[in-house]
C-alpha cells in the first residue's frame, strides 16, 4: 500500500474514503484500528483448515502479508506433519475495527489465532474442532486426555518466526507451554540464535487471556503500511534483526544470477575452475593449484545441488512479490 492511498477524513468509515493500489493497509493499533482492502483467508488450503465455529464468525480477514504468512507456513508445515492440518481460528473481521467480535485486538488485520497441534488420549494426532484449555503439563483440563503435541507445535513456531512472508512480533502463548517448546528445541539441538528468537517472540500476555487454549500470532506493520498509519506496539527488536539481515530480494537476485550461465551453477563454477588452471597466478604454486581446483569443483557440485532448491523455495514463498511490495 503506498502512494495512491487517500485515507482522509473518513477514518471511521474506511471503505468509503479510500482509493488504493489494491494491496492491503493495516491502520492503527491491533486493539484500536482497522483494515483496508484486507484479504479473506480461504476456508481451507494446503496444510490448513478452518472449523465451522470460526468460519461462522466471519473473522477471516487479514493484510496481504498475514494471509501470505498463514498460507505459506501451513504449506511448509506439510513437510513436518502429514496426517493432520493446522486449524486456523479467527483473524480480523472484514474492514477490521471493533466489529471484530470476541477479541480486544484482532482489529487491524495483523492478528491470527491458531490451534495447538494436539494428540488424543491414545496419543494419536487429530484435528481439533474446538479449543481445549491446557494446564501447565500441556494436558487438557477437561479430562479428555488430549495433550499439546510439543514437537509439532515447536515446528510451527519455528516456521512462523523464520518465515519471509512477514515478520512475526509475537506468538502469544501460555508460558508453561512456551517453556516446553523451548526445552524441546534445545533438546533437538536447534541453533541458539533461533531458540533466542523464539524466546523473544513467545509471550503470555499480561493484559488478556493467558492463551492456554490457542496461540495468537501478531505480525509487525509492513514498512509501507507504517507510512500510512499502521502502529506497532511493544518491542521492535525482532523486526530490527530481520531488517539487519540480508534482504530476501538480494538473496533472490543472487540465486537467479548464479543460475544464469549456460550449464547452470555447475557450469559457472567449472568455468571458474578452468580459469584457475589458465592463470596459475591466482592460486598458490604447485599443489596449491590442484587443491584450489578440487575445491572449486567441490563447490560446483554443492552449488549445482543447493541453488535450484534455494531458488525454488524463494519462488514458492513468493518472496519477490512480498518484498518488492513492502520495501518500496
Ligand atoms: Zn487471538
Amino acid at each position: 500500500m503506498h502512494w495512491l492511498v487517500l485515507v482522509g477524513m473518513l477514518a471511521g468509515c474506511a471503505e468509503l474514503g479510500v482509493v488504493s493500489d489494491g494491496t492491503s493497509l493495516s491502520v492503527g493499533k491491533p486493539s484500536h484500528g482497522y483494515l483496508i482492502e484486507g484479504v479473506r483467508l480461504p476456508d481451507r488450503g494446503a496444510g490448513y483448515v478452518t472449523r465451522e465455529v470460526w468460519r461462522a464468525r466471519g473473522n477471516r480477514f487479514g493484510t496481504d502479508e498475514l494471509v501470505d504468512l498463514v498460507t505459506a507456513v501451513a504449506r511448509r508445515m506439510r513437510g513436518h506433519v502429514r496426517d493432520v492440518s493446522l486449524v486456523v481460528a479467527d483473524l480480523s473481521g472484514k474492514g477490521g475495527g471493533e466489529r471484530a467480535q470476541f477479541h480486544r485486538s484482532h482489529q487491524s488485520g495483523r492478528d491470527v489465532d491458531l490451534l495447538y497441534y494436539m494428540r488424543d488420549a491414545a496419543g494419536q494426532p487429530f484435528e481439533p474442532d474446538a479449543m481445549h484449555v491446557f494446564n501447565a503439563a500441556a494436558l487438557a483440563a477437561d479430562g479428555t486426555g488430549v495433550t499439546v503435541d510439543v514437537p509439532r507445535t515447536w515446528a510451527l513456531v519455528k516456521e512462523l518466526i523464520t518465515a519471509p512472508e512477514a515478520t512475526v512480533q509475537w506468538v502469544f502463548m501460555y508460558e508453561p507451554i512456551a517453556r516446553r517448546l523451548l526445552e524441546h528445541a534445545a533438546q533437538l539441538g536447534e541453533p541458539a540464535e533461533l531458540v533466542a528468537r523464539a524466546r523473544k517472540a513467545l509471550k503470555q500476555p499480561g493484559d488478556s487471556a493467558r492463551h492456554d487454549d490457542h496461540l495468537h500470532v501478531r505480525v509487525y506493520c509492513s514498512t509501507a503500511d507504517k507510512a500510512y498509519g499502521c502502529v506497532d506496539l511493544g518491542p521492535m527488536e525482532l523486526l530490527a534483526e530481520r531488517e539487519a539481515g540480508p534482504s530476501p530480494l538480494s538473496e533472490l537476485l543472487d540465486a537467479l544470477t548464479m543460475t544464469v550461465p549456460a550449464g547452470g551453477a555447475a557450469g559457472k563454477a567449472a568455468a571458474a575452475a578452468s580459469a584457475s588452471t589458465a592463470e596459475p597466478s591466482v592460486v598458490t604454486a604447485g599443489g596449491g593449484a590442484a587443491t584450489a581446483r578440487d575445491g572449486a569443483a567441490g563447490n560446483a557440485a554443492a552449488a549445482a545441488i543447493s541453488v535450484p532448491q534455494r531458488l525454488g523455495r524463494l519462488l514458492r514463498t513468493r518472496t519477490d512479490r512480498v518484498y518488492l511490495r513492502s520495501w518500496r
